[in-house]
């Protein structure tokens, strides 16, 4: 049996047409003679909408709870009755009817005790992907796929700590032996949804925010699949952003500690910390794109691919503040940066990129509320400036690795540009600086055009390229 976790993201299922065509895909791989296993997200912004419902409720606002989920409630409904045959949609509305007032009956409860525990939350939000994998399942049945609905709370086995509940792997793997293994022995198309799970005793859990592709590494690993495939609305990690560089290329296959590496630049793609299940497990992952799926995608896997250019991709990441801290007193004492750290950890600020000297300290931070707050108690032990709009440019490769004049060849790529910090070394296979916001363009095109000129095929998607400059 050559199994295929297929997860679908949020736009792969956002209407009817998003689900038909996700049908379509899903029908063209049990086409081919594999066992697809489907896991979707809640339909687009679903989720967004559950959590401000349930702060609304939480926070006394009982009629502005109840119009969101009157407004998904419609959303829902309009989406089965465009999907669904004739004959299967009355009892579908009634079924989602039944679970809008389960819904409404928790947010009148919440509003009426005016708090939300996380427990709450999540059920709350689990109704995202209960009624869109119910939906999914039901349309494929309509189109003659043989699906079966699955209650991912069921399988997916998780400690109770609400909000980004931690699986239990063992468990999760006995369940899916026991309620999804069969159901593919007799053909048949198992579709459940992702980032919900639940406890050992029944209370439902989720894995944190964008949980459905730990979803989907979870159920992979626990059935030992041959590939998961996580379908999104972009064709793969690029080289860099094509906003920013017309000629960027899909890159075929990366390694997982790349994908981390470049996850941080906003995990446009996705989080590689959630697939690590399957990483372990040495399941590849391909990240592919619903709206065209006839693109190969990005794969991930645990190792890389040796290839010509010593870097995969540039990311970008801007709004960063540089802080400088001059140890004008105590210099590099003992404790010293500790106590810089402390004060960050204080305010709960994350520290992007850090670079030392003998008298100061530099570091960036992506969030300029707590500056001042941050900045105030800093000047206790330090002299400290900061400065902001700055860019923080990422070249990520394997190939980096005890290579020689790479750092050369980059900043000679921008000999023009102003490097405020560098840091080299922590990964090993990333190099990272920050400029100024304002030379982010001409920085990334002279870093693309020196080092992605004569790109690898076996590992760059060239022949796009070739036909887009015929
Ligand atoms: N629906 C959830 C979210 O928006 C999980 C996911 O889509 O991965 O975070
Ligand atoms: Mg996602």
């Amino acid at each position: 049996m050559k199994l295929v976790v297929m997860k679908f993201g949020g736009t792969s299922v956002e209407d009817a047409v998003a689900i038909d065509r996700t049908a379509r895909i899903v029908a063209a791989r049990r086409a081919q003679g594999v066992l697809p296993i489907v896991v979707v997200s809640a339909m687009a912004k679903v989720t967004d909408q559950l959590i401000a419902a349930a702060n609304a409720a939480g926070r006394g606002d009982r009629a502005g709870a109840l119009a969101i989920s009157a407004r998904l409630r419609h959303r829902h409904h309009d989406t089965a009755r465009k999907l669904l045959v004739d004959r299967d949609v009355p009892p579908f509305s009634e079924w989602i009817d039944k679970q809008f007032e389960a819904l409404d009956e928790i947010f009148r409860g919440l509003a009426a005790v005016g708090e939300l525990t996380a427990r709450t939350s999540d059920m709350v939000v689990s109704y995202g992907e209960r009624l869109s994998s119910s939906m999914v399942a039901s349309g494929f049945a309509a189109r003659g796929l043989d699906a079966v609905h699955v209650d991912a709370r069921q399988c997916i086995v998780t400690d109770a700590q609400y909000g980004k509940a931690i699986p239990n792997d063992a468990l999760i793997e006995k369940r899916l032996e026991e309620l999804v293994l069969p159901l593919l022995k007799e053909q048949k198309l198992p579709v459940m949804g992702g980032f919900i799970g639940s406890t050992e005793e029944g209370v439902t859990t989720t894995l944190g925010r964008g949980g459905s592709d730990f979803t989907a590494a979870l159920v992979g690993g626990g059935l030992n699949a041959s590939v998961i495939e996580i379908w999104t609305d972009v064709n793969g990690i690029m080289t860099t952003d094509p906003r920013i560089c017309p000629d960027a290329l899909r890159v075929k296959t990366i390694s997982f500690e790349e994908a981390a590496e470049l996850a941080y630049f906003g995990a446009k793609v996705l989080h590689p910390a959630t697939i690590l299940p399957a990483v372990q497990k040495n399941i590849p992952v391909a990240v592919l794109n619903s709206r065209n799926p006839e693109n190969e995608g990005t794969r991930i896997t645990a190792l890389a691919s040796h290839c010509r250019s010593p870097f995969k991709s540039i990311a970008v990441k801007k709004k960063l503040t540089i802080i400088d801290v001059v140890a004008s007193r105590m210099l590099m004492s003992h404790g010293y940066l500790k106590s810089i750290f402390d004060v960050f950890d204080k305010h709960k600020c994350a520290v992007d990129m850090v670079s030392t000297s003998e008298v100061s300290v530099s570091l960036t931070v992506d969030s300029n509320e707590k500056l001042p707050e941050i900045s105030a108690d800093l000047s206790k032990i330090a002299d400290v400036k900061y400065d902001g709009r700055k860019a923080l440019v990422c070249m990520v490769g394997e190939d980096i690795r005890g290579q020689n004049g790479i750092a050369a060849q980059v900043f000679q790529a921008i000999r023009h540009v102003n490097v405020r910090m560098i840091s080299q070394g922590a990964s090993e296979i990333n190099m990272s600086f920050m400029i100024e916001e304002d030379d982010v363009e001409e920085a990334v095109r002279s870093l693309h055009a020196a080092f992605f000129r004569d790109p690898d095929p076996a590992v760059f998607d060239v022949e796009a390229r070739a036909a887009a400059s015929q």
